[in-house]
């Protein structure tokens, strides 16, 4: 049996934390683990900023609930799912991958969780767990799943060697170049063909 493992950003919908920042004018928002490396001081700054702009989880749904999945996606998830079971592993939250997820048809996600106050203020979030994206890929090993999986940043590496199959999608060149073992694709009908590639049943187009 194969399953498919998906990342969410930049894979499937835009990066969730920078259009917020663009819908929202909140400039400082759109600080990424390259400027923060530390996710932990990153992310409590994020937490930080929204309060101050007295955001409220509901408010944050309501902007992302504006932004659509990247063009195409929905098709390709759709060409997926009747092929291969999927699962999203990502690095966002439940609860602001939720308008989006709506518009994939809810797929199967793994991520981490907000934490809201009885107002609905986010005051702290839950990681899954460590190297979530990795650690999923392990345990679905050990019920004897082969897995390809395909992702677009270096927090998909672990994630794209662990599995049976790695696919880079999306990659900026850096990535690229620093892991020339994975096979790179910049358009759905591409990721398509190296799904088939990576499969070990006869599938099509
Ligand atoms: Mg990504």
């Amino acid at each position: 049996m194969e399953i498919a493992c998906l990342d969410l950003e930049g894979v499937l919908v835009p990066e969730i934390w920078i259009e917020f920042a663009k819908k929202t004018g909140i400039e400082e928002l759109k600080a990424t683990t390259r400027d923060i490396p530390d996710y932990d001081v990153l992310m409590k700054q994020r937490l930080r900023i929204l309060d101050q702009h007295g955001f409220k989880l509901q408010d944050i749904q309501d902007v992302i609930a504006t932004l659509k999945p990247l063009d195409g996606a929905v098709e390709f998830v759709n060409w997926l799912r009747e092929r291969f079971q999927v699962i999203i592993l990502s690095d966002t939250f439940y609860e602001f991958s939720q308008p989006l997820m709506r518009q994939l048809g809810f797929p199967t996600l793994f991520c981490h969780r907000l934490i809201t106050d009885e107002t609905g203020r986010v005051i702290d979030y839950k990681l899954r767990q460590a190297d979530p994206k990795r650690q999923s890929i392990r345990a679905l090993q050990t019920i004897y799943y082969r897995t390809i999986a395909a992702g677009d940043s270096y927090n998909d590496t672990t994630m794209l060697a662990e599995a049976d199959a790695g696919i880079l999608f999306h990659a900026p060149q850096n990535v690229i170049d620093e892991f020339p073992q994975f096979p790179a694709v910049h358009t759905y009908e591409d990721l398509k063909k190296e799904f088939i590639k990576a499969s070990n049943r006869e599938l099509t187009l």
